[in-house]
């Protein structure tokens, strides 16, 4: 600033030529006008303590004030803006990375198990098992529902898992914890006890081949999910096809739209992990460590002993994990006092699906898959006829058929989904055509 500048006459007869030639400190000193005398340029100059007017003038008029060129300001507010973007990815990504505190939650909500390996721990377990309004059940072994599968845990819950009871079948063999073993099977067997589990299928045929007994009065929360989709939350076709084209079944959508008679009623099943993750439920997932050694190790490792205290730990979480769902799936509507016997009576028929079949090889590429077999939200219809591929009995619309008029003349050997697990497995088998008698059409 100077004296000179300070003095510039404010009246000027083309202003706008003025405001163009002039810096941007001589055009707020112009707009100021007023008195030309000269000013005082400090606080000393204005004397100790001066009036307000000199003050003003100090700090705003005679202030030549911040000269900042345009580019710089924008080229400050980009940055700024590129700030805020950079802060919110940045937490997305810590959150992706690290544990959400959410974790820290369930860890201390963690109810704990009892590990069962010895008569008298059975019979407490019974006792207490016996008085619960239902059970949560879920099994751990190798290869379960495989032909060389194997029994390992056998973890059964009370009601909202308050009280977990880790099944050792490998060290319940003798002749004492068996008789004991026994009380608890009864209630795996009595349709009146109600039984909550994801995925029955391979655990019903591995307590089958183990014990002989039949697991009845199972709902199936895997079963209720899908049930679910169209009936409670109005999830129309186009979602069931993309649900069936999504994580890399190679299903192609186009595959699907193209073949419209193959894919009918055919749903896909959620994992349970997926279904928390969905839920946003205050509970973590399976344990990614022990995840990974099923990764590296199969599951041989449930075989081990002494087991170590992170895989009982993961199995006593699962029944946690499915306790919560069931909580879920209720305050949601997916399960009613209105629907739950119907949705017993297809966890039944879903239980059952695998049992025609029995254990078969890991890879056999009619074992279990990731779709739900026909018939099962459904009552099979009319005549059933056996499929060459899963072995179960059939209504005739779960198979591709051939028709004369509105007659059914002939049927593919296996069924749709046995088809679908071809596409999706890669895997050439001969579908042939089976003649259907005309009693059979009816
Ligand atoms: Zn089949």
């Amino acid at each position: 600033m100077s004296d000179s500048d300070a003095s510039t006459p404010a009246s000027s007869p083309n202003g706008r030529a003025n405001a163009v030639a002039r810096p941007p400190g001589a055009q707020i000193r112009r707009r100021a006008g007023g008195s030309q005398a000269p000013k005082p340029n400090s606080s000393r100059a204005a004397g100790a303590g001066g009036s307000s007017g000199t003050m003003l003038k100090l700090y705003t008029d005679d202030s030549p004030g911040l000269r900042v060129d345009p580019y710089v300001v924008l080229i400050l507010s980009l940055a700024f803006i590129g700030s805020i973007f950079f802060l919110h990815i940045s937490a997305k990504l810590i959150r992706v990375f690290t544990k959400p505190p959410r974790v820290t939650q369930a860890t201390t909500i963690m109810s704990g198990y009892i590990y069962c390996a010895n008569a008298p721990a059975v019979a407490n377990a019974a006792l207490v098992l016996a008085s619960s309004p239902f059970l949560i059940i879920d099994c751990e072994g190798k290869n379960l529902g495989a032909a060389d599968g194997v029994l390992s845990l056998m973890c059964i819950g009370t009601a909202n898992a308050e009280h977990i009871f880790v099944f050792d079948v490998l060290a319940l063999r003798s002749r004492n914890a068996l008789s004991q073993l026994r009380l608890v099977l009864d209630l795996l067997a009595d349709p009146t006890v109600k039984k909550i589990m994801w995925d029955c299928r391979n655990d019903f045929l591995e307590i089958t081949a183990t014990y002989g007994v039949f697991l009845q009065g199972v709902l199936d929360l895997q079963l209720a999910e899908i049930d679910s989709r169209a009936s409670v939350r109005g999830e129309k076709e186009w979602k069931r096809t993309v649900r069936l084209a999504a994580r890399g079944r190679r299903l192609p959508l186009s595959l699907i739209k193209q073949n419209p008679d193959l894919f009918s009623g055919v749903h896909s099943l959620q994992g349970m992990d997926a279904c928390i993750k969905e839920a946003r439920l205050l509970t973590t997932g399976k344990d990614p460590q022990v995840v990974a050694m099923h990764k590296t190790n199969g599951s041989m490792i449930w075989l081990d002993r002494p087991l170590l205290p992170r895989l009982l730990h993961y199995a006593a979480h699962d029944i946690e994990m499915i306790g919560a769902l069931y909580e879920h799936f209720k305050s949601q509507s997916w399960i009613t006092p209105v629907n739950e016997d119907a949705l017993v009576d297809k966890s039944m028929r879903y239980a059952h699906s695998l049992y025609h079949q029995g254990r078969v090889a890991e890879d056999d590429v009619f074992g279990s898959s990731s779709l739900l077999p026909l018939d099962v939200l459904g009552e099979p219809r009319g005549l059933t006829v056996p499929c060459q591929g899963c072995n179960r009995m059939q209504s005739l619309h779960c198979f591709t058929t051939n028709r004369r008029g509105r007659k059914i003349v002939a049927r593919t050997n296996i069924c749709r989904v046995c088809q679908i697990k071809l596409l999706i497995k890669q895997v050439d088998h001969p579908v042939s055509w089976v003649n259907v008698t005309t009693y059979e059409s009816r």
